[in-house]
């Protein structure tokens, strides 16, 4: 007789498109850890709920996508210090005395940049476009590389202020509006959801030189606008968001499991999949 798997899932709305049951399929496979992870399409008004009633029935994890990231630090019953400052949350782990919230998208960022992809960031002048739940993640991650200066520019300038004042012991970080922005930087994250409507942001196009990396949290099959237009402007490289999408994921299964899957296998086979589409 076999003993029941360990339950884990991804919780979103929608959650359909989602590519995480097919990444922790193959971090399980890989590392020999016998789980069970689902899909669950939360509506908002049922989160709180429904995650209680996940972990009181004995479920181990959940990662916690749109829209539900700002919600998911309600329900933890802690967080760790990255989710605090982040105040968002996208892994809920089940421990002894309750929820435990994390966020690790900005590790998987910088995780992507740094190891997979060789991106300088230490002293480097860096540019974070948007101000929403993604950029909350990943600036104290950015910033605990020690960059120059971290600019974050924002559609609503204000947003881009609040959010930078809230991360000034951290390092030196800016929050402007995009009329403000006119030097080139070494490496422009674009963490705004407009590539999702196939738009581009009004941002001046003086903020890239020839040595210029862009990376867009967003992916898909083709060229996001914002990749287009890097590349149109001469950039060094412009990136799409899947190295990011996967090492947030290694970090999850690592919380979950103690083990840290090889991601390489698993980028490989997603940009597989993506391309024969
Ligand atoms: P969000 O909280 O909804 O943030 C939206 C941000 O985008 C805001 O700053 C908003 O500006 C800006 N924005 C939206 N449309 C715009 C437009 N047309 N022009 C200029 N600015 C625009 O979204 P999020 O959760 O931060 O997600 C952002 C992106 O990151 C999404 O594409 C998501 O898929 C991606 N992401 C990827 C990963 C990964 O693993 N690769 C992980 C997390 C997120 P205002 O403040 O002015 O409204």
């Amino acid at each position: 007789m076999g003993t029941a798997l360990d339950q884990y899932g991804v919780a979103g709305h929608p959650v359909g498109h989602s590519l995480s049951p097919f990444i922790h399929g193959m971090f399980a496979r890989e590392t020999g850890q016998r789980i069970s992870y689902r899909l669950y399409d939360v509506p908002p008004a049922e989160f709180h709920q429904r995650v209680r009633a996940f972990f009181a029935q004995g479920g181990r994890g959940l990662n916690v996508t749109l829209p539900h990231k700002i919600a998911a630090v309600e329900v933890a019953h802690e967080l760790t210090p990255r989710a605090a400052y982040a105040a968002a949350v996208n892994t809920l782990a089940a421990r002894p005395d309750g929820i435990l919230g994390d966020n690790t998208d900005g590790a998987g960022l910088v995780r992507d940049l740094c190891d997979n992809l060789g991106v300088a960031i230490t002293r480097r002048r860096v540019l974070v476009i948007g101000a929403g739940g993604a950029s909350r993640g990943i600036l104290g991650p950015l910033l605990g590389l020690a960059p120059e200066v971290l600019v974050i520019a924002n559609r609503t300038p204000q947003r881009a202020q609040a959010l930078a004042a809230q991360f000034t012991e951290l390092g030196v970080v800016r929050g402007v509006g995009f009329a403000e922005l006119d030097q080139p930087f070494d490496l422009i994250v674009n963490a705004t959801s407009a590539s999702l409507a196939g738009e581009l942001p009004p941002f001046p196009p003086t903020v890239i030189g020839p040595q210029t990396v862009c990376y867009d949290l967003a992916y898909g099959r083709s060229a996001t606008a914002f990749i287009e237009w890097a590349n149109l402007q001469g950039c060094m490289r412009a990136l799409q968001g899947w190295g990011m999408l996967v090492e947030q994921a290694a970090e999850s299964f690592r919380l979950w499991r103690g083990i840290r899957p090889d991601t390489a296998q698993v980028l490989a086979a997603l940009k597989e999949r993506s391309e024969s589409a």
